[in-house]
């Protein structure tokens, strides 16, 4: 059996990020870990390529690769009204997974022993753990490590609310000008509403012409690929005035929006990260700004020699809000689309961008609650507040 310092299981956004932290990044803090990267053959288990968005500060590390980035973003109200915002200190960007794998790959091909197994178990110990896989030929793998983190997508803990950010996009190509490439669509919140929860529009515009067009809910359960072909044709179509347009591909997906507690520890040498880790903002189901700040984490605490527990990257405050915002649109209690116009309407939108995902101060999320509709949101607080008290 081949031993290494750490076990990266799964290739993807998470695995990525932490394999080239510690074969890139932090090779130059002295230390140089032996690493394996094991990622599931071609297959049913492999993600589909898909695109990231976030925001942050300025440059970043993966700009070079960005496919896009935008200083303004609109939000248009469930009312029709637009709200176009500068982004300012921040920048909207957009990452093409396969672009992020690609480099990722090279940079690290000559420092990382690569895999192409189905990981089956991951057995725990003391000193060292060891992952069980099968090959490609069938042929088992058995590959030890001092520490193991694994990324593969987990099914889901136990959980009050248990939302979905559902969505289907379309990249489009119009014959002639059609979008406007100086911002990006946040939220349109003129789309048809669910009982519970919110729908939107959301646009990333590449250029006058073409674009990703998405749809997408804040439901209990997905819907099928004809239900959300009928709502981006319904959105382009009604909402958007488009006519005529050539769909040159799509990305459809589902991300976990829970307040379930997601352990990032599972064995004295084995840890979880990225979304199975507790990266996803539970609000927003955006990821990735969480598993870059995760996996530094990780990076550093393995060049100082700790016990590299991956951190949750979301504030616990942030994440009790969120716990509450969730149970708010499951119930029916508030009402989502009104919800999130009035949130862009009444507040800097960089304000909200900073609490989303930023260092936010508690008295100007005080100023964001106090926009929200109170008397639903504070019930669904005291809800929320007796259901862990009696559960501890
Ligand atoms: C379509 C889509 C669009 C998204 N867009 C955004 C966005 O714009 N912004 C944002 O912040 N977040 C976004 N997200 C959420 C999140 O960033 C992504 O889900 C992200 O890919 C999560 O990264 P991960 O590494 O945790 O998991 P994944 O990327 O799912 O990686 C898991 C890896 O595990 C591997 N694997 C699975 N089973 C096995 C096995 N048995 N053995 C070995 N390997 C295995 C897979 O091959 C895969 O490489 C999006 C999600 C989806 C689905």
């Amino acid at each position: 059996m081949r031993q290494f310092d750490v076990a990266v299981v799964g290739g993807g956004a998470a695995g990525l990020s932490l394999t080239h932290r510690l074969a890139v990044v932090n090779r130059a803090g002295g230390s140089r870990p032996s690493i394996a990267l094991v990622d599931a053959p071609p297959g049913p288990l492999r993600p589909p390529e898909r695109t990231w968005c976030y925001w942050e500060r300025g440059a970043g590390r993966w700009d070079p690769l960005l496919a896009a980035s935008w200083d303004r973003l609109r939000v248009v109200g469930a009312d029709a009204a637009e709200r176009d915002s500068p982004t300012a200190p921040f920048r909207y960007k957009m990452l093409r997974s396969a672009d992020f794998e690609a480099r990722v790959r090279s940079e690290t091909a000559r420092r990382v022993t690569g895999y192409r197994a189905r990981v089956e178990e991951i057995a725990d110990g003391p000193q060292r753990a060891v992952v069980r896989a099968v090959d490609e030929d069938g042929e088992p793998v058995e590959i030890g490590a001092r520490w193991v983190f694994d990324s593969r997508p987990r099914p889901r803990p136990p959980s009050r609310t248990a939302l979905l950010q559902h969505f289907r996009g379309w990249f489009v190509r119009a014959p002639r000008a059609a979008f406007d490439p100086r911002a990006a669509v946040l939220m349109d919140l003129r789309t048809p509403q669910p009982a519970r929860g919110v729908s939107f529009g959301y646009i990333l515009p590449l250029s006058e012409r073409e674009a990703l067009v998405e749809y997408t809910e804040f439901t209990r359960e997905a819907i099928g690929e004809a239900a959300y072909e009928a709502a981006l044709r319904d959105y382009t179509g009604r909402l958007l005035g488009l006519a005529d347009f050539e769909v040159v591909s799509a990305e459809q997906g589902a991300i976990p929006m829970t307040d379930a507690r997601l352990p990032t520890r599972v064995g004295r040498r084995v840890f979880l990260i990225g979304a199975a880790g507790g990266a996803t903002r539970p609000s927003t189901g955006y990821t990735f700004a969480g598993i870059q700040r995760q996996t530094a984490a990780v990076a550093a605490a393995l060049a100082r020699g700790r016990t590299p527990v991956p951190p949750v990257p979301h504030r616990r405050r942030h994440l009790a809000m969120d716990a509450v915002l969730l149970r708010a649109l499951d119930t029916g209690r508030v009402d989502g689309a009104g919800f999130f116009t009035r949130l862009f309407a009444r507040n800097r939108l960089t304000d909200v961008l900073e609490f989303l995902d930023g260092p936010s101060t508690l008295p100007r999320e005080l100023v964001i609650g106090a926009t929200t509709p109170l008397l639903p949101m504070s019930l669904t607080a005291a809800e929320c507040a007796l259901r862990t008290a009696r559960r501890r």
